[in-house]
């Protein structure tokens, strides 16, 4: 007997994915799967991911889930598959369709990627009708986030809805064969955005004709204003130093480094040390920029970095810069183009009216900028390629929760301010906000809060910030009509890793830092806390110093010195041979301090950390007073690195509750050696010094589970010695990599903090 053979019976799936699975040729790629293995049905765009109809035989759909799975754009990443049986519907062939708006809003919005190969290739071949076109892309490369309206990643949403596809560009972006089919940004000469200059001459020149000159100016030594991917740069020629001193003085920037704009990693690898580990950043598809050691090359500028052994250095991050930079042919200074304490320009009207007093001309184009974004900053520290500023390439990745939770929003610190708010089990961490000193930051803050819950669609049910009154940002929660809760600082700092390493309580976290407000009111910065379920208990603090003048301190590491010394010496101080630190101040001043410490007036006592390092560095003459922040602790870690030193300094632990960590016998052994050794040495035995309290306090607790966070972790010698102690003593320790260690990340670290005690 023979079987008769079955007719194939078609099944239709319906499959919904989450995670980045839109703006990177998803669709497409769904497209030339479904004709591979015969299926009919669509694709679409959800607002929470892609939704797939396939209708076609089970065996080939099989296949097809295999593929889906891992052969996807290298750029995707799904994190939910969910697949459902549906009744067969009556499809023709397989389409993509339009992007279905209604529905569970997703967190999964890409940054901006910097130009894919290909592209680059295109841009330099003359047969290409690309050729030269500073806003080439395909599906795979080009601007995402800074120039999306609302989600769904469609024209339409964007800021190229101004400008309708040509009829050869429709070609490309309606074929499947091509690279740039659906291909949301596709655009040429003929459609797209142009590029324009305005001089100070008031000509204005356009297209190839304006980026000519530009480049030429460029060469004359001239400070261009660029309209970058998230904003507005300033370049100047790197290797010229009278420019980069007149950039410098316009800037009112006396000594903070500038960044770079390096052609290709040839030449980057001509003035700074690279690694295959910051090779793979530099030319990931983020384009930070990287701080590497420098190799003191006579190409650049000795102005460029001043005494720092750090370079600032980032690969074109769009085509524009990949013209200008080739076209240059050297380094460029590549600085964000604001005014000193205000926001970055990201648009010509702003940028015309606040930077041209700075900028000799204007290099623009037509396509708005929606979200504004700064470069980010990336650090190799403790192996890891650390975001010490997470703004443009990583804005708005989510960060994963455990758990779902309410819609919350957190409002952040007040330096480095960035906002977090969740979605489900997604929380979104804002761009690089700045310090909100001035009313322009505040502002810029508010246009952020703003965007970001409209663009997500949140209603936050409540609102978390600092415990600090004076912060705007705290001050800006208590506005609300929302329920509120306050974090402490540093234990936002410790949730803020807990968070990015999806940790539990209990953990043992260590936040040094600069200064924060603590819960008994004092000003706190050394801390090491115990991160319980139903509490967390400050386990350790370093011994407090008056920080006199008291904000001033953070400014003037010479304060910090003085109020370590009045620790040590009270007032005797001022009679002792100190006449190392005291030549530091005028008479007057002594006799103002003097008295303010005496009398215990705007004297506050701290036990910050941060506050610890810029006394030291002071003492050493590295530098008493900053000219950027962070300047005394980066100088005293680079002065550790030259000293390969593994002696340490006497300590003392006080046996209280909590345990107080004193730092007096190694402050007196310093002032003995301070005559003797090496400021090299000196500040190696410091840092050593550092570790060895940290594994001391470690030891003596019982959680395995160590975190490190809070501003003085952006120290690569401290954090990565911190680490090696603890793991050689057998604890899991975790530090920062994609949310950075100052508070930039104390946003996640309020609003995880609400999340696991609220
Ligand atoms: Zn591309
Ligand atoms: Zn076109
Ligand atoms: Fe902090």
């Amino acid at each position: 007997m023979s079987k008769s053979k079955k007719t194939p019976i078609k099944e239709q799936q319906l499959i919904c994915l989450q995670g980045l699975v839109q703006g990177i040729g998803f669709r497409p790629f769904v497209y030339r799967l479904a004709k591979k293995y015969q299926q009919q049905g669509y694709v679409a765009n959800t607002p929470s991911g892609v939704n797939i109809v396939i209708q076609g035989l089970p065996e080939q759909q099989k296949h097809f889930l295999e593929d889906l799975q891992t052969k996807h754009p290298s750029l995707a990443d799904i994190q939910k598959l969910s697949i459902e049986i549906q009744a067969c519907s009556d499809f023709k062939g397989f389409h993509i369709q339009r992007s279905q708006t209604e529905g569970q809003a997703s967190a999964f919005i890409l940054p901006d990627i910097s130009p894919c190969p290909d592209c680059i290739k295109e841009l330099f071949n003359p047969n290409s009708r690309f050729y030269r076109y500073p806003f080439i892309s395909c599906s795979l490369c080009g601007p995402r986030y800074s120039i999306m309206r609302q989600r769904t990643y469609d024209r339409n949403h964007t800021s190229m809805a101004n400008f309708p596809p040509c009829p050869d560009c429709l070609k490309e972006y309606q074929n499947p064969e091509n690279r740039r089919f659906h291909a949301q940004t596709i655009a040429c000469e003929k459609c797209g955005p142009q590029l324009s200059l305005y001089t100070s001459e008031h000509a204005t020149l356009y297209k190839e004709q304006a980026l000519q000159k530009a480049i030429q100016q460029l060469h004359q030594g001239k400070i261009v204003a660029i309209k970058a991917v998230g904003g507005f740069q300033l370049l100047v020629d790197a290797s010229n130093s009278a420019a980069v001193e007149r950039l410098r003085i316009k800037k009112q920037r006396p000594e903070k480094p500038f960044a770079l704009l390096v052609e290709n990693l040839i030449e980057v690898q001509k003035i700074a040390h690279t690694s295959i580990q910051t090779e793979r950043i530099l030319t990931s598809y983020a384009s930070p920029i990287v701080l590497l050691p420098s190799k003191n090359s006579k190409i650049i500028a000795n102005s460029i970095t001043k005494n720092n052994g750090l370079l600032g250095i980032m690969l074109p991050s769009s085509p524009l810069h990949q013209l200008i930079s080739y076209g240059f042919g050297k380094p460029l200074v590549a600085t964000s183009g604001n005014r000193s304490q205000e926001p970055l320009c990201y648009d010509e009207t702003q940028a015309l009216d606040k930077l041209s007093d700075i900028a000799d001309s204007f290099l623009i184009h037509n396509r708005a900028i929606i979200h504004p974004l700064d470069d980010s900053i990336i650090r190799p520290i403790n192996q890891k390629n650390t975001l010490l500023r997470r703004a443009r390439g990583y804005t708005p990745l989510p960060i994963a929760l455990k758990e779902s939770t309410t819609p919350i929003l957190a409002t952040g610190g007040q330096m480095k301010n960035t906002l977090a708010i969740s979605l489900n089990s997604q929380v979104i961490l804002s761009q690089h906000i700045g310090d909100l000193n001035s009313i322009a930051n505040q502002q810029r803050r508010q246009q952020v809060e703003t965007n970001l819950l409209q663009f997500y669609d949140i209603q936050p049910a409540k609102i978390i910030c600092d415990l600090h009154p004076d912060y705007h940002s705290t001050q800006r929660a208590l506005q609300s009509s929302l329920p509120i809760q306050a974090v402490q600082h540093h234990q936002a700092h410790i949730f803020s890793c807990m968070a990015e390493h999806q940790l539990s309580p209990p953990v043992f976290g260590f936040a040094w830092d600069g200064t924060g407000l603590g819960t008994d009111q004092q000003l706190w910065g050394g801390e090491c806390l115990a991160i319980n379920k139903n509490e967390i208990q400050r386990h350790a603090y370093f011994y407090p110093f008056p920080l006199v003048g008291g904000d001033k301190a953070a400014q003037e590491p010479r304060r910090s010195a003085l109020g370590l010394l009045y620790a040590l010496q009270d007032d005797q101080l001022f009679t002792s041979d100190n006449s190392n630190l005291l030549q530091n101040f005028s008479e007057t001043e002594l006799y103002l301090l003097r008295q303010s410490l005496n009398k215990k007036l705007n004297a506050p006592l701290s036990s910050s950390v941060g506050r610890l390092f810029d006394g030291i560095a002071c003492l050493l003459n590295l530098c008493p007073v900053n000219q950027y922040e962070g300047q005394a602790a980066l100088l005293l870690e680079q002065a550790a690195h030259q000293a390969n030193n593994t002696q340490s300094y006497a300590f003392n632990i006080i046996p209280d509750k909590p345990l107080i960590i004193d730092w007096r016998p190694m402050l007196s052994a310093i002032l003995k050696d301070i005559p003797l050794l090496s400021k090299n040495l000196i500040a190696a035995k410091f840092h050593n010094t550092l570790a060895e309290m940290l594994l001391n306090i470690a030891q003596r607790q019982n959680t395995s589970t160590i975190v490190l966070s809070g501003g003085c972790f952006q120290n690569a010698y401290l954090t990565e010695l911190c680490s090696k102690k603890l793991e050689s003593a057998g604890f899991s320790v975790y530090t920062h990599e994609k949310i950075p260690p100052n508070d930039g990340g104390l946003a996640l670290g309020q609003l995880y903090a609400a999340t696991l005690t609220g």
